[in-house]
């Protein structure tokens, strides 16, 4: 059975680094990213939470067991993490590499298990190679069937899509999900770019300076940031002082501020709340939307979802 994965007054330093998370949980069935800026500290907060750095203080609880001190087996076997630098072995194969975690004891079942995988993540050309030969996203992609095979309770996967053009990512994405409401396992995902961790993530973390700065619901961070970076984070948002607004929009619905900064996302902006006289600069297409933007006589620019 999944459990509840959570850590206790978490403090563990490097020598210009202090990472302090004082109470944090992730419960089964439940998906959470860690996001935050290249060393905020979420590759050592998802070590600590497998058990392979061991905390200067604080505890990591896996259901009811303390992860010990001096493990011998770190963490918990049913806790598998999927690191940033694949921790696979060169000079196996990649069928090998697939099945090294996966504890099957007949030939004919390790068979069925490999073909199954393979092909899910379009490794099939490859599986005899030896990994050593594979490119980035093959190793990641491998990594990821290496440990969903083991039928882990507990996924901690540190940016899993980093080496992955976007239609593996995608399948990738797809598998994990589908896997992951199966099984109904806890998945902690640190990822770089917040626009991985809204579709599908329960609860967003985000760290800074080693500390959990802001969390909540992918909606709640978008609609409500509570730092400057996830304001920042949706690409282009409508940013002011506050006492440079006027009062119609400095009290839309749809407006949120921190500090003394007033943001209004593009989509809730309408032409008519533009300042007068205010010119068409041009329109940015994004894919699936197009932002307009537009410049006020004073200069300020202003963003509109075309
Ligand atoms: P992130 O994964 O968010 O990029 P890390 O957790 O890898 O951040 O690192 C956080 C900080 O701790 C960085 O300043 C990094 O240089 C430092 N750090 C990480 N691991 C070690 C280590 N084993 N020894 C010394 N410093 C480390
Ligand atoms: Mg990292």
């Amino acid at each position: 059975m999944p459990v509840r994965l959570r850590s206790v007054n978490l403090i563990h330093g490097f020598e210009r680094f202090l990472l302090s998370i004082p109470n944090w949980s992730c419960n089964s069935g439940e998906i959470v990213a860690l996001l935050g800026p290249s060393g905020s500290g979420k590759s050592t907060f998802l070590n600590i939470l497998g058990g392979r750095v061991v905390p200067e203080e604080g505890k990591v609880w896996y259901g009811n067991k303390l992860h010990a001190k001096v493990p011998l087996v770190p963490g918990h076997y049913r806790i598998r993490m999927v690191r940033q630098d694949f921790g696979q072995m060169p000079y196996k194969t990649v069928r090998d590499n697939l099945l090294e975690f996966a504890g099957i004891r007949s030939e004919m079942s390790e068979d069925r298990v490999v073909k199954k995988w393979i092909k899910d993540l379009n490794l099939a050309p490859s599986l005899n190679e030896k990994a050593r030969g594979l490119s980035g996203g093959e190793l990641q992609r491998l990594a990821l069937g290496q440990a969903l095979i083991s039928r882990p309770g507990a996924l901690l996967l540190d940016e899993p899509f980093s080496h992955l053009d976007p239609a593996h990512k995608r399948r990738m994405q797809d598998i994990l999900k589908i896997w992951q409401s199966k099984s109904g396992a806890s998945v902690v995902m640190v990822v770089h770019d917040v626009r991985d961790a809204m579709e599908w993530a329960d609860r967003i973390d985000v760290m800074q300076d080693g500390s959990i700065v802001e969390s909540g619901t992918p909606q709640q961070i978008y609609q409500t940031p509570q730092t400057l970076p996830m304001a920042h984070a949706f690409g282009r948002v409508n940013n002011f002082p506050i006492n440079e607004v006027n009062d119609s929009l400095k009290f839309h619905s749809q407006s949120f501020t921190i500090g003394k900064n007033w943001f209004l996302r593009p989509e809730y902006l309408r032409k008519k709340d533009l300042p007068l006289n205010s010119k068409f600069i041009e329109s940015e297409f994004n894919g699936n939307i197009s932002t307009e933007i537009w410049q006020s006589p004073d200069n300020s620019v202003w963003y509109i979802r075309a």
